[in-house]
């Protein structure tokens, strides 16, 4: 069953429909099986462990063995903050980023429906990934992506699993409206966030946390928002797993927004469900760079039911926290995702994180996505002879 998050309208789930037709808020998958965790256990580790959760057909899954990503603890970084930290490295997913779980669940649907194309509007990631899954599914593939402001490393995946690759004169939130009328022209099947079997595919970062705590929550979830799918997405495993009795508690959801692109975190600190949209939003943070979140009302209902908190970072912040993630810990990000870490220093500094916390930062995509901002950010290879005495000089181990 599909149902309006606003009205509680009900639509069947095979029904081609996006948002709901009586009062136009998002929808949701109700997807809550009977069953007991014992089931996962010797399951191969990835988002499929949890097949029983996912509303789709099990016998024809279109899946690159996507989930089942790395969760480090994180002592140093954890140090220096107080706080008990974990990462979830989603940069590990097959097209690296998370996009790769809802977009497993949305083709396999997509395939169920019978439909021939797909597409999305995106800032990056959500291309790459469908690209991808869609060249594994034999299906058509639409991308729009704002002009001039999609990371390299994401541009060429789109292009190179033989996406049709538009680029709009436009930002992503005039792409998503023009890619939306499309689909409800039928010219092609949404895959964008606003698809909630997405998100039915993503909640399985929050089925992973609490199987890696050994069927435990952590005190909080912290991660980035931009359309605010993901947010929720995490919220809605965490909770089925709750009232499946899984495990006995939720963590605070905790969304960070870059301060150009915030109109979740104003939300919040209004106290209101409802958002402002943001006309040009602007952050060095490409994949966050969203105005008009379309899972707004989801994922602040996320954050007001489970204690958590909105926060935003400048683009200072995240490309500090970018660095010191790489260099304390050895873990390559891409600026969306380091706001996760830029957030947790703030709301340690402001006294909103306690000391002890035990916190999970998820990083949601790989340093190789953008490798001009990581370029920018470092010193430039130093241009040397292949000499043993210079190369000693210039490692600094020639001692005068
Ligand atoms: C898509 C994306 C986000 C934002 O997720 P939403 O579900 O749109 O809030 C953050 N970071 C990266 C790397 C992404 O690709
Ligand atoms: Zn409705």
């Amino acid at each position: 069953m599909i149902r309006c998050i606003s009205c509680g309208r009900e639509y069947a789930l095979d029904e081609i429909i996006y948002t709901c037709s009586e009062c136009g808020s998002v929808l949701e998958v109700e997807c809550e099986p009977d069953v007991s965790r014992d089931v996962f256990s010797c399951r191969r580790q990835n988002m499929w462990k949890y097949r029983e959760f996912m509303p789709v057909d099990p016998s024809r899954i279109i899946s690159l063995d996507e989930g089942g990503t790395p969760f480090v603890r994180c002592d140093t970084i954890g140090g220096e903050t107080g706080v008990e930290l974990y990462v979830k490295v989603e940069g590990s997913n097959p097209t690296g980023s998370f996009k790769d779980r809802g977009m497993s669940v949305g083709i396999t649907k997509a395939v169920e429906l019978d439909v021939d194309t797909v597409g999305c509007a995106s800032t990056g990631n959500t291309s790459a990934s469908l690209a991808a899954y869609a060249a594994r599914a034999s299906l058509g593939c639409v991308v729009l992506l704002p002009s001039g402001k999609v990371a390299l490393g994401k541009l060429a995946q789109a292009m190179f699993h033989g996406a049709r690759v538009l680029s709009v004169r436009g930002n992503f939130d005039e792409a998503l409206e023009a890619v939306t009328k499309l689909a409800l022209m039928g010219e092609l099947y949404l895959l964008n966030s606003v698809n909630p079997f997405r998100l039915e595919g993503q909640k399985s970062i929050g089925f992973e946390i609490v199987d890696d705590l050994g069927w435990e929550s952590p005190d909080r979830i912290i991660l980035p928002v931009g359309n605010a799918g993901n947010i929720s997405a995490i919220w809605k495993g965490i909770s089925e797993f709750y009232r499946a009795g899984f495990i006995d508690d939720r963590p605070m959801m905790t969304g960070i927004q870059a301060e150009g692109a915030a109109p979740v975190v104003d939300a919040f600190r209004r106290g209101s469900t409802d958002i402002e949209p943001v006309k040009d939003p602007e952050t060095v943070a490409t994949a966050i760079r969203i105005g008009a979140p379309v899972s707004y009302l989801k994922a602040l209902r996320a954050i007001y039911e489970s204690d958590g908190y909105a926060e935003t970072v400048t683009d200072e912040e995240i490309l500090s926290a970018q660095k010191l993630l790489a260099r304390k810990e050895g873990i390559g990000v891409e600026p969306a995702s380091a706001a996760s870490i830029a957030g947790l220093l703030k709301l340690v500094d402001e006294g909103v994180v306690d000391r002890g916390e035990r916190v999970v930062c998820v990083v949601t995509g790989h340093v190789l996505k953008d490798p001009d901002t990581a370029i920018r950010a470092s010193t430039k290879p130093v241009e040397v002879e292949p000499d043993i005495n210079q190369l000693r000089d210039v490692i600094g181990k020639n001692k005068p």
